[in-house]
């Protein structure tokens, strides 16, 4: 068994090898999850807890399902309606729920490294399901299974990032992941929205999307989010889809059977236009939504079995 680690935090911690062993454990998980009867009872016994502290939708229903799919007890923390709202720190709210023994802690949160912190105070499995704008390992995960069953491989591929780097934790995880893997990597978007550090990432950077999809596998469209900006990045939506969002005639500019990715949720007529989106021979991106309740299923299996040995040693 090669996957040692106990905790999920980031890319930044896996190997190739981790990385291949969750997606090889994955595929079996695609297979079950197009059958009638999708139970598993791998987390039979064992108690997720979802703590979303930002708002989501596919990555909270894709790892409750999976949890329940492979028989764990599941319960999603309201955290709204939590004793968060009363004062109560992260900290305590996380020793709290580790009192009641949970096996497998889901966390996502505003501040990047919040996720790292908790797992130091408790003593189950974290998964970071998104802290801030630091990483988003399952949306990596879940993108490099879907690029690599529609290319037939995961390595030596041309793949452009495309809009908000500066702000997006998939960006950081995916830049990560398929730069581990020995891909060529192109960013493309305006300086404004290009990190800061970017000279250190070894990839190329464009301004200008018909000169960076030029030739590439993979377009990977990111929304442009706000929620974290506190300023005026772009001029205007209008002039950042005419420059920025992904048409009929900036795809062209890749190759023919370059295929189109987003992670969600998706800005029809600002980051990428809705007949693309919708274009089943170009877009993967329901194929994404589905691949993600595997990878997750995947990764919890692997968690799991470390803690399982833990606690049995
Ligand atoms: N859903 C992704 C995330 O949580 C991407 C996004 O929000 O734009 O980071």
């Amino acid at each position: 068994m090669s996957f040692t680690h106990r905790h999920l935090l980031g890319i930044e911690h896996l190997s190739p090898v981790d990385i291949g062993a969750i997606l090889d454990l994955a595929e079996t998980y695609v297979d079950l999850n197009r059958r009638t009867d999708k139970r598993s009872d791998v987390l039979s016994g064992l108690t997720q807890i979802n703590m979303f502290f930002e708002n989501s939708t596919r990555t909270q229903a894709s790892f409750e399902l999976a949890g329940k799919r492979l028989g764990a007890d599941v319960m999603n923390m309201a955290m709204q309606a939590s004793s968060i709202k009363k004062g109560e720190t992260l900290i305590d709210t996380a020793l709290t729920l580790n009192a009641m023994h949970p096996d497998l802690l889901v966390v996502r949160h505003p501040h990047s490294g919040a996720v790292d912190l908790l797992a130091q105070k408790v003593n189950c499995a974290v998964l970071n399901a998104g802290d801030g704008r630091h990483e988003h390992p399952t949306q990596a995960l879940l993108d490099a299974l879907t690029i690599r069953r529609a290319k037939g491989r995961l390595h030596r591929l041309s793949i452009a990032i495309c809009g908000d780097i500066a702000h997006s934790r998939v960006a950081r995880s995916n830049i990560l992941l398929l730069g581990k893997m020995e891909n060529r990597m192109r960013l493309i978007g305006p300086p404004t929205l290009m990190p800061s550090q970017v000279a250190e990432f070894g990839v190329e950077v464009f301004d200008d999307m018909e000169k960076g999809l030029q030739d590439v596998d993979v377009v990977m469209m990111l929304r442009l989010q706000r929620e974290r900006m506190d300023g005026g990045f772009i001029p205007s939506e209008r002039e950042y889809y005419h420059r920025y969002g992904l048409d009929a005639e900036k795809l062209a500019r890749a190759k023919d059977d370059a295929i189109v990715m987003h992670p969600g949720p998706m800005n029809r007529g600002v980051e990428i236009d809705g007949t693309i989106a919708d274009d089943i021979n170009r877009s993967v991106i329901q194929e994404q939504v589905e691949m993600g309740v595997a990878v997750r299923m995947a990764a919890m299996e692997l968690l799991a079995r470390n803690r399982r040995a833990e606690l049995a040693a």
